[in-house]
C-alpha cells in the first residue's frame, strides 16, 4: 500500500498563515508557467541542476540522500526533502504540507483513478465498524484547503470522491466546494460518501439540487431495513428515519444527483424486499 502521509526529512523557506500549505509537484522540465504552489519534483543531482536552469525556486526532493547539502541546492528559496518511500510522487500530484511540523499528506494523485479527498474527521454517527472513529476537532480549514486544491487538479481527472467523517456537517461550505468542482472540473464525476441525514433538511436538498451538477452522486449506507438495527450500528437514535426521509426528499427534488443504498453485510432477500418497501412508502 502506498504511504499517503509522512514527515519530511528537511524543509526550509516554506511558510503559511494557515494550518496547511498546498504543494503541487511538477517535473523540472514542465514548469512554465509556474504557479506559487508549484514545486519541482527532484530525485537526483542532475534534476536539481535541471530545475535551476528552468528558473524554478521551489523544489521537493524525494531521496534518502542529503541532496539539500549540495552546492546546487543553495539556489532554491523553498526546499523540502521527503524519504524515498514516496518515490511514487509524480508530475501533477498535490500535497498538503504543514511547515511547522514538516508533516505532509497526499491530497491528489494524478495517476490514480480513485482519488478520495477527506472533508472532515467529524461525524454525527459513531458506527460500530468505523475504521476512523470521528474526532471532536475543528477541522473546517480542510474545506478551504480543498477549494485551493480543486483548481490545481488535472482537468482530465475522471473521478473524485469526497469523504469523511460526514461531509455535509458544514453543508453550506461543502456545497461551495461542490460548486467549485463543477466550475473547475466540469468533466469530472463527483461522488460524495454521506450518511444522508443532512438531506432531511429542505434547505440542504434545495442547495444540492441548485448545483445542477451533471455528474454528481451520493452514496448513503443503510445497514438494515429495520430502524432500530440501523440506529444501533451507527450508534445514533433516529438516524434511520432521518436517512430514509432524506433519501426520499433528495430523489424527489434532484434531477442531477444519484442516490445509492449499500450494505456492508450480506443482505437477505427479505431485507432487500424491505428496502423496496422503504421506497414504496
Ligand atoms: S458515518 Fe462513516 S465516518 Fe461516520 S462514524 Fe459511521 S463509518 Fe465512521
Amino acid at each position: 500500500m502506498l504511504p499517503l502521509h509522512g514527515t519530511a526529512i528537511f524543509s526550509r523557506g516554506v511558510s503559511t498563515e494557515g494550518p496547511s500549505c498546498v504543494v503541487r509537484l511538477r517535473s523540472p522540465c514542465d514548469l512554465h508557467p509556474t504557479s506559487a504552489v508549484d514545486f519541482a519534483l527532484i530525485r537526483s543531482q542532475e534534476e536539481l541542476q535541471e530545475a535551476a536552469h528552468a528558473r524554478c525556486d521551489s523544489v521537493m526532493i524525494v531521496s534518502d540522500d542529503g541532496l539539500e547539502q549540495l552546492p546546487e541546492a543553495a539556489y532554491y528559496a523553498r526546499l523540502i526533502r521527503v524519504p524515498s518511500k514516496f518515490s511514487y510522487f509524480a508530475d501533477g500530484d498535490i500535497l498538503g504540507f504543514h511547515p511547522q511540523s514538516w508533516k505532509f499528506r497526499t491530497l491528489y494523485r494524478r495517476a490514480s483513478k480513485h482519488n478520495s479527498i477527506l472533508v472532515t474527521d467529524r461525524c454525527n454517527h459513531y458506527c460500530l465498524m468505523c475504521s476512523q472513529p470521528p474526532k471532536d476537532i475543528d477541522d473546517r480549514w480542510l474545506l478551504d484547503e480543498i477549494k485551493t486544491v480543486l483548481p490545481l487538479v488535472a482537468k482530465d481527472t475522471q473521478f473524485i470522491c469526497f469523504t469523511g467523517g460526514e461531509p455535509l456537517l458544514d453543508w453550506r461550505e461543502f456545497v461551495e466546494v461542490l460548486a467549485v468542482s463543477r466550475v473547475q472540473l466540469p468533466n469530472t464525476a463527483i461522488h460524495v460518501l454521506s450518511n444522508g441525514r443532512a438531506f432531511v433538511q429542505d434547505n440542504v436538498v434545495a442547495a444540492w439540487s441548485a448545483l445542477q451538477h451533471p455528474i454528481l452522486s451520493v452514496g448513503i449506507p443503510i445497514y438494515s431495513a429495520v430502524d432500530h438495527l440501523h440506529d444501533y450500528v451507527v450508534q445514533a437514535r433516529g438516524a434511520f428515519d432521518e436517512t430514509v426521509l432524506g433519501i426520499l426528499k433528495l430523489v424527489n427534488a434532484s434531477k442531477s444527483a444519484w442516490c445509492c443504498m449499500r450494505s456492508r453485510r450480506r443482505v437477505s432477500w427479505r431485507r432487500a424486499n424491505g428496502w423496496r418497501a422503504i421506497f414504496r412508502s
